[in-house]
């Protein structure tokens, strides 16, 4: 109708018109059309004709409209490489003050001063692996609060440490969502292994915003990829800072061992005790304690000499290790004394690894010139917190009297320490 009506004011005003319309073909699909109009007049200046030349003209508009998306991206782009060039100067400071840092805690601080910087609008959790129970725990946290996920998790829980590679979620509804997420995650988030030497020593969890939905595939696609890469090498700065750390924090751990069994030193064991009873009594967990001693270990010195008495130390050292859990700390107390401390079990977890404790030591033996020694048994005493004291030093007086019970009561044996 339009074209119509253009085309009658042509012929009556006698001035031709370009426009633009649209046409719809006989098979339903539609083309862009151009078309100019010229009069020509008789000799008198009437006119007699009206001359149109219409051209198809929707190639060209489809050409001007991925342009025009292109151009669209390529500012995208440009913008993302702006952002880039500000964090990555950010990045280079960060690097700097980790370089200076002399403990994890005090990277940690660096860590949180820099990291919603790193990562503006977004939220998330920076994990260190406590080697005490293998449990990853939030050092650092930014961001809306609750949506970072849970503070204390497993290895199990995220698929960036089973996997141990960077596990990105693209779609909030995806399947493959950690289980340290609190809820279905909001938007896009990324999950990077924090790795020296192939061991892992935590987990950066970044968490962003919901997506603006008007951008295109195209440009969410790149920009996901472009995420991905800055977190792969933040994570590469952290892992070579942490890794440093923690050569040095070994180095001095070694101050903390004992020298014949390799397990831990009584002084290490007191300190490591007494930070499990703040946090059990915190979260009201238990605490289980075990006290050995070896029976008759004088006479064993005695009758083989104190080489092979050295000997069944190690051995004992040994049994104890591989007698106890990871997140157990096993330590040599005294001479021929141990103790192991259990994170989290119950005074009758405690008691069951006791019995099983000394059961084995009965069938421990050290080779001496050719000869297989098998004499050694053990007297236990047990204690746990919050059963038999609030303090280090009660639950331990606990512990070393129950041993002694056992001691009267003929060696050989487990003895659980009287209610307070
Ligand atoms: P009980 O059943 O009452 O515990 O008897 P015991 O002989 O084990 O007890 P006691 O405490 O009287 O003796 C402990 C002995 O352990 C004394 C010492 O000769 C020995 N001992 C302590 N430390 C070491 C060590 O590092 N190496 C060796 N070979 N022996 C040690
Ligand atoms: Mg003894
Ligand atoms: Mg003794």
């Amino acid at each position: 109708e339009r074209v119509r009506e253009i085309f009658r004011e042509t012929v009556s005003s006698g001035v031709g018109q370009r426009t633009r319309y649209r046409f719809a073909l006989a098979g339903g699909s539609i083309r862009y059309i151009e078309s100019q109009g010229n009069v020509v007049r008789d000799d008198a200046g009437k006119v007699v004709q009206v001359v149109v030349i219409s051209r198809d003209i929707t190639e060209r508009l489809e050409a001007e409209q991925a342009l025009h998306e292109s151009n669209r991206q390529l500012q995208a782009t440009v913008r993302e490489l702006e952002r880039h060039n500000s964090e990555n100067a950010i990045l280079g400071s960060m690097g700097d003050m980790l370089q200076m840092c002399k403990s994890v805690q005090e990277s940690n601080g660096v860590l949180a001063q820099f990291i919603d910087k790193l990562f503006p609008n977004t939220s998330g959790n920076f994990y260190l692996l406590n080697f005490a129970n293998n449990l990853l725990e939030a050092v650092v946290t930014w961001g809306e609060a609750g949506l970072a996920g849970d503070p204390v998790i497993g290895k199990d829980d995220c698929w960036a440490l089973r996997r141990g590679q960077l596990h990105m979620v693209e779609d909030a509804r995806s399947k493959l969502s950690c289980q340290h997420l609190v809820g279905p995650p909001r938007g896009p988030y990324i999950c990077t292994p924090i790795m020296a030497q192939g061991n892992v020593l935590g987990m950066l969890h970044v968490q962003f915003g919901k997506e603006e939905q008007e951008q295109s595939a195209a440009i969410r696609q790149g920009r996901l990829e472009s995420r991905k890469g800055w977190a792969l090498t933040v994570t590469e700065h952290l892992s070579l800072a942490l890794a440093n750390l923690k050569l040095r924090e070994t180095l001095r751990t070694q101050a903390v061992r004992d020298s014949l069994t390799g397990l831990y030193n009584r002084r290490y064991m007191e300190q490591v005790l007494d930070r499990e009873v703040l946090r059990a009594s915190r979260n009201r967990r238990t605490v289980g304690i075990i006290m050995l001693d070896l029976d008759h270990f004088k006479r064993f010195n005695d009758a083989y000499g104190h080489e092979a008495g050295d000997q069944l130390l190690r051995v004992m050292g040994d049994f104890l290790v591989a007698n106890v859990r990871a997140e157990d700390i096993a330590c040599r107390y005294g001479g021929e004394e141990f103790v192991v401390m259990l994170p989290e079990a119950s005074l009758l977890m405690t008691r069951n690894r006791a019995e099983q404790l000394c059961k084995g030591v009965q069938s421990l033996g050290v080779n001496v010139r050719g000869e297989l020694l098998r004499t050694v048994t053990a007297s236990v005493g047990v204690a746990a917190f919050p059963e038999h004291g609030e303090s280090v030093a009660d639950l331990l007086r606990a512990a070393d009297m129950a041993l002694y019970a056992a001691k009267r009561e003929g060696r050989d044996r487990v003895v659980v320490a009287e209610k307070r």
